[in-house]
């Protein structure tokens, strides 16, 4: 009957947010989520970096997104990556 509570966050320990809603810029989202106020990441792209950084933030998330990280490509850079 302990299925995995998923109604709180793992990192700041509140209720879950509505990354789409909210700015929990310091709180990692789940896998599953993709969108990030009024981002929208894609899934193969999230998948692909969370199997790299699994605990990174939101801002890291959405940094990674934009470019912004060294370690990993942006997400047009990476989907053109895939497209050859
Ligand atoms: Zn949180």
């Amino acid at each position: 009957m302990s299925e995995l509570r998923k109604d709180t966050c793992l990192t700041c320990g509140k209720q879950a947010h509505d990354f789409a809603n909210e700015e929990a810029l310091n709180c990692v989202p789940p896998r599953e989520i993709l969108i990030f106020g009024e981002y929208v990441i894609d899934k193969q792209y999230r998948d692909a970096l969370f199997e790299e950084f699994p605990i990174y933030t939101t801002e890291e998330v959405v940094g990674s997104y934009f470019g912004h990280n060294p370690y990993f490509p942006s997400q047009d850079e990476w989907l053109d990556s895939k497209e050859v």
